[in-house]
């Protein structure tokens, strides 16, 4: 399931594979850049087993709820590390309550937790809201 992109320039849809997110693209109708990913994707589990599986870049990966309380004090700073790091780093979002099958693959209890991914592997995950810089140091860790 490929992510669909707008062309800020025509509105021409681009259909972008999950291992070019983090890429500049280019806009199958006029050309212009696609600019690569900068903000949080909300991801189903097959969307999330694709990124994390072929991803060239480091993946962050916010589990929330929309009843979590801190999810949503830690979300501004979950968009902030996506258009911080955008073109190196990828940032998912996992809804824990529409998809608690792939929350329990990764002991997710509390949330916010965040799992950092590399290459498909998990090597990094820490509960709690934590700050950009944060965030952003663990992706760092894992370039
Ligand atoms: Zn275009």
């Amino acid at each position: 399931m490929p992510l669909i992109v707008t062309c800020k320039h025509c509105g021409q849809k681009n259909r972008i594979p999950a291992k070019h997110l983090a890429d500049t693209g280019k806009c199958g109708n006029c050309k212009n850049p696609l600019p690569p990913a900068s903000e949080p994707l909300h991801t189903d589990p097959a969307l999330f087993d694709e990124i994390v599986a072929q991803s060239t870049v480091p993946v962050l990966v916010d589990f929330w709820a929309d009843w979590c309380g801190p999810c949503h004090m830690a979300a501004p700073e979950v968009a902030r590390t996506a258009a911080n790091t955008a073109g190196r780093a990828l940032v998912l979002k996992v809804d824990t309550e529409k998809y608690p099958q792939l929350a329990a693959r990764y002991n997710v209890r509390g949330i916010p937790n965040f799992v950092v991914f590399r290459n498909g592997k998990l090597i990094a995950q820490q509960a709690g809201a934590v700050g950009h810089e944060v965030m952003e140091s663990w992706l760092n860790g894992a370039a």
